[in-house]
């Protein structure tokens, strides 16, 4: 973190520009405040720091590895929520599952079937999205667009899990409005589905730190935001 940046501001004031700025887009986009949540992405940060933003008012955190979110949440205040935002190794299931109420990045058909078995055993259900790549640009992961609708026929079948919605990342962009393409076609996608299956999926995971604005626009439900809060990693 440079340091002219956390001399500048506390993170209790950074959380706070976020949620203007996050304000803002909701109010030109005509939807409601409850509309969009936060996910602080707390990932490099040391629990004392996440700390000081659960003070500030955040509940919900965002961690993208298993093992070094099991490392800080017992840490932190019980109160907080954790989603996991990255990719989940399928030997880091079993471990992941007590610890996160909405995993972000699931991936393959594979990885969603262990999910089911594991929370089957363990006797609860999974909440998650399906991260679908809407940019070979940006990350390897996630589910290719043309094999959404192929697979999403065989994640109805797991009686374990509920599928949220969709998650995607955009790829870097020198601002946020070259974001927004991305943002729409998962939005697009995301109604094809509901319509082909008749299933509601409620949640839009897009939008970090640079690009959040255009993604509340096109409807994003969860952002994912890091450094804009915590300064750079
Ligand atoms: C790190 C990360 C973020 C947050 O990125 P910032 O640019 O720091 O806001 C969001 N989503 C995922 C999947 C990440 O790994």
């Amino acid at each position: 973190m440079n340091a002219s940046f956390s001399i500048m501001k506390s993170y209790a004031e950074r959380l706070h520009l976020v949620r203007e700025q996050m304000a803002g887009a909701i109010a030109r986009s005509g939807r409601k405040a409850g509309d969009v949540k936060l996910v602080a992405v707390s990932k490099t940060y040391p629990a004392e720091i996440i700390c000081e933003v659960a003070e500030a008012g955040q509940i919900l955190f965002g961690e993208n590895r298993v093992q070094e979110a099991a490392g800080k949440i017992p840490l932190c205040p019980k109160d907080l929520e954790w989603h996991l935002i990255g990719h989940l190794q399928k030997n880091k299931v079993r471990k992941s599952l007590p610890l996160f109420t909405l995993l972000h990045g699931v991936d393959s058909v594979e990885l969603a079937r262990e999910i089911n078995r594991i929370s089957q055993e363990e006797d609860r259900i999974q909440r998650i999205l399906l991260e679908v790549n809407t940019s070979l640009e940006a990350t390897k992961f996630g589910f290719p667009q043309e094999q959404l609708s192929c697979e999403f026929e065989k994640l109805l079948t797991l009686s374990h899990v509920e599928i949220l919605g969709l998650m995607t990342l955009a790829p870097i962009t020198l601002t946020s409005e070259m974001a927004r393409p991305y943002f729409a076609k998962l939005r697009a996608l995301r109604d094809g589905l509901e319509n082909q299956f008749f299933v509601k999926l409620p949640e839009l995971s897009m939008g970090m730190s640079g690009d959040f604005e255009s993604a509340i626009e096109e409807g994003a439900t969860l952002v994912r935001i890091g450094s804009a809060i915590f300064g750079n990693r």
